[in-house]
């Protein structure tokens, strides 16, 4: 828009004049007076209008006027234009809004989950929601820098797939022409296929699982950021995995996270401590509990002032085929996973590489080693040792910020109930 200045912008132009474009936030009436907040990608301002006009929240409007400071006791010290306001001279609707379904001029936007999503284009735009997005996007960009450092080359990788990823039930079928495909669950076995081509490449992916349980932290579609390695063992990808986790995390800046040096436990030895410390003894189980998980997480902070706890060593037969048993002891595999304030953010392994064995491993998983035929072509024909890793995008996003719902993380959350709208009336 010819002229515009950004809302921001306006801190430098006290006494001149300006136009800054936006939606209306809030309308106070005093008496003749009129207040209006006014919201733009850079910020919020107040603006005073002296004549009345029709004009409510999320109204887009042009507003030209003079950049006042504000007298002293009517600083206001919670947003960065707090010490100045615009006395608006001509207003320009844009676009008028409809008369909105809630209140989102209140501090607090205090709404039930199913409202929040179901109006979710409207309430994306409260700017405490709007916040958890770019927060997203620099865990996304920190992901992304911290892959490039350490030489993955970025790839794309197909959501359709002629055979299941991790075999189970939780895969969603399609429709393919006149075949039967999947969705992918996870961008393994794609990644996998590139590092005899790469040796270090990352991908962010969705994936799709159709799981049947309702929780707070299960979504139908998530997001993942995967890096996989060739020529790496285990402890090569334990320090990349903490590394890749740690600084994605100090990307965002949140100032709350304990970074201590991370704990690196194997299951059993957790177990071990959860039965110290609560008396709990799930010490035979083969994987954490949900509660286990909170327990090793305040352990950890506790004790090693770290937010993030590594732990290694699942039972190989709870683990998919392609994750290499432990050669010391093969009952237990080469697997990881790491949690961050309470729940797993991201699983991994060093995989089997040799070929045979892999294909023993498919078979041994009750599937078919001719629905993985491209897949197994990478290891027949030379692939190098090799692993990675998978975070999931909104269980940090969650988990970083204390949100008490995995759907409050996702833009457009898919579960058992809605895509966009609820499914069951
Ligand atoms: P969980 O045991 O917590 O159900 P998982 O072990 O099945 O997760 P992985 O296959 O290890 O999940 O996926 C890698 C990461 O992706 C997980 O650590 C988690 O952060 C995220 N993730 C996996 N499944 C989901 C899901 N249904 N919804 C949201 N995030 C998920
Ligand atoms: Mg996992």
């Amino acid at each position: 828009m010819e002229g515009r200045s950004l809302i921001l912008d306006c801190n430098n132009k006290i006494g001149e004049k300006v136009k800054i474009c936006g939606w209306v936030q809030v309308r106070r009436d005093h008496g003749k007076i009129l207040f209006l907040d006014v919201l733009d990608r850079s910020g919020i301002i107040q603006v005073v209008i002296t004549d009345k006009q029709d004009l409510h929240p999320q109204d887009v409007v042009c507003i030209e006027g003079k950049v006042n400071k504000r007298p002293e006791n009517l600083v206001n010290k919670n947003i960065p234009t707090g010490e100045i306001e615009i006395s608006a001279e001509n207003i320009e609707v844009l676009s008028k809004a409809e008369e909105l379904p809630f209140d989102m001029g209140g501090k607090e936007l205090d709404l039930q989950l199913p409202t929040l999503l179901d109006f979710r284009s409207l309430t994306l735009r409260y700017p405490k929601v709007k916040e958890i997005f770019r927060v997203q996007a620099k865990i996304l960009e920190g992901f992304r820098k911290i892959a490039k450092e350490l030489d993955c080359v970025e790839i794309v990788v197909p959501e359709i797939a002629a055979s299941s990823t991790e075999g189970g039930a939780e895969v969603f079928k399609v429709d393919y022409f006149d075949h039967k495909a999947f969705l992918t669950q996870s961008p393994q076995l794609y990644k996998q296929m590139l590092v005899p081509v790469f040796e270090r490449v990352f991908t962010i992916a969705h994936a799709f699982r159709a799981e049947p349980s309702v929780t707070t932290r299960h979504l139908a579609v998530a997001t993942q950021m995967d890096c996989e390695f060739g020529f790496v063992d285990f402890e090569d990808l334990l320090d990349l995995l903490e590394k890749v986790g740690s600084e994605t995390l100090k990307y965002t800046q949140d100032g709350s996270i304990a970074f201590g040096k991370i704990p690196r436990l194997t299951l059993r030895e957790t177990q071990e401590i959860i039965f110290k410390e609560t008396g709990r003894d799930n010490r035979k189980e083969k994987d954490l509990t949900p509660q286990d998980e909170v327990d090793i997480c305040n352990w950890a902070l506790k004790n090693h002032k770290s937010d993030l706890v590594t732990i290694t060593h699942f039972p190989t037969k709870a683990k998919p085929f392609y994750t290499m048993p432990d050669p010391k002891d093969p009952q237990y595999s080469l697997s990881y996973d790491l949690l961050f304030r309470g729940v797993e953010i991201m699983s991994g392994s060093q995989r089997i590489n040799d070929y045979e064995q892999l294909v023993e491993s498919i078979i041994s998983h009750g599937m078919d080693p001719k629905n993985f035929e491209m897949y197994l072509q990478a290891f027949k024909y030379g692939m190098p040792p090799e692993g990675g890793f998978s975070f999931g995008l909104e269980r940090m996003t969650m988990h970083l910020l204390g949100l008490a719902n995995i759907r409050e993380a996702s833009l457009f959350p898919r579960d058992m109930e809605r895509v966009d709208v609820r499914l069951s009336k």
